[in-house]
């Protein structure tokens, strides 16, 4: 019997490059029934709503979802779709491999790392007060005289929460997902010099947990801006990195810039029962419709979503298929050539026909 897996073309690339994932993982000869949704800009138009609840409810039901980028305007009333989907089904884990493949243009050879992002909570958790609104100004008067410190009148204000309870949870499922992977260490990147009741907390909570894995997995932490220049300098030093939401964000990047690129980067938010596999990329809306972008970090997620619903075999042949591909850089996306207007680049469709043809 067919999986069923709720699928979210999202904008921008992302209808072009979720069709290339799915025809991947339907080449891999996995039966899948698509329960097609719409969110985002689209959905908007047609519904009002950026988020509607029957987008939620078919991956509350089908539990695992494959979704294309979603735009989040910068700085209007828009709350993130994106964060919206983990917060509300509690996909507390953001897994991001970051590996380099051969033939890739990249500094480095042979990375192999591992993030593991917080998803629910830190300054993503959506608590914001707005400049001059009555709530802030009373909200600033409230801190003063509890923190004895003044906040200039005209601020805005994000809160950034920290708990034990979601530290401890992301912690031990990146030390678990550590032993099941056979991986070596984890890094735990904090600003904990800085913020000690919040990144403080988040640090020795998963000093904590290492307690339980120590002569299994190694345990190290790092503080944030080191650990930026430390992954540029010598990336092969680290393994897994365990970050709070935003630092997790900023080096998800980074780390996609150490591979190759954004094309690249593959991803799953994973909770208890439910998980939503997505490329690290956003919606590049500038290549929208253009068969240009790379396809490979929605195929790659379309790999951990195999891998996921127990399609092992099937999601390391995807995963080989790619490898082949890159490898052989015969039929490959302009990002991945060393001058972008190379005419011999393939289109997002034509590279994800090549994925294929190695299936
Ligand atoms: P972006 O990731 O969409 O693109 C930045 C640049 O990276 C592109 O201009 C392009 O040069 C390159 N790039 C991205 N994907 C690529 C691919 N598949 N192949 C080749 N090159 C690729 O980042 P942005 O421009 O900052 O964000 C655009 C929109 O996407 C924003 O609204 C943002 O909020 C949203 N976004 C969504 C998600 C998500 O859905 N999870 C993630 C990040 C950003």
């Amino acid at each position: 019997m067919a999986r069923k897996v709720t699928l979210i073309p999202g904008d921008g690339i992302g209808p072009e490059v979720t069709n290339a994932a799915v025809r991947c993982i339907e080449a891999t000869g996995v039966k899948i029934e698509w329960e097609e949704v719409i969110a985002g800009q689209l959905a908007l138009e047609q519904t009002g709503e950026l988020l509607p609840v029957k987008a939620l409810e078919s991956i509350r039901r089908n539990k695992v979802a494959l979704k294309g980028p979603i735009v989040t305007p910068v700085g209007t009333g828009f709350r993130s779709v994106n964060v919206a989907i983990r917060q509300a089904l509690d996909l507390f884990a953001c897994v991001r491999p970051a590996k380099t493949y051969p033939g890739t243009r990249s500094r480095y050879t042979g990375i192999d790392l591992v993030i593991f992002r917080e998803n629910t909570e830190d300054l993503y958790a959506g608590i914001e007060f707005e400049k001059g609104a009555p709530e802030t100004k009373k909200l600033i008067s409230e801190i003063e005289a509890y923190s004895k410190k003044q906040i200039r009148p005209d601020s805005g204000i994000s809160i950034k929460p920290i708990s034990e309870s979601a530290t401890r949870r992301i912690a031990e499922f990146a030390f678990e997902y550590a032993i099941k992977n056979n991986r070596k260490k984890i890094t735990a990147v904090h600003k904990a010099n800085i913020m000690k009741f919040t990144d403080g907390l988040f640090l020795a909570v998963c000093r904590d947990v290492a307690k339980k894995y120590a002569g299994k997995i190694a345990f190290e932490d790092a503080i944030v801006d080191n650990m930026s220049m430390q992954l540029v300098l010598k990336p092969h030093n680290f393994d897994c990195l365990l970050l709070p939401n935003l630092y997790g964000d900023i080096l998800s990047d980074l780390c996609a810039g150490l591979v190759g690129g954004l094309g690249m980067a593959p991803g799953a938010n994973i909770g208890d029962d439910t998980a939503v596999f997505e490329a690290v990329h956003g919606s590049a809306p500038k290549y929208k419709g253009m068969n240009k972008v790379n396809p490979v970090a929605m195929i790659l997620s379309g790999a951990l979503m195999l891998k996921y619903i127990g399609e092992v075999k099937a999601g390391l042949a995807l995963e080989e298929a790619v490898r082949d591909v890159l490898t052989e850089g015969k039929h490959v996306t302009y990002d991945l050539l060393a001058t972008p207007n190379d005419p011999a680049a393939a289109g997002t469709k034509e590279m994800a026909d090549a994925i294929i043809e190695k299936l």
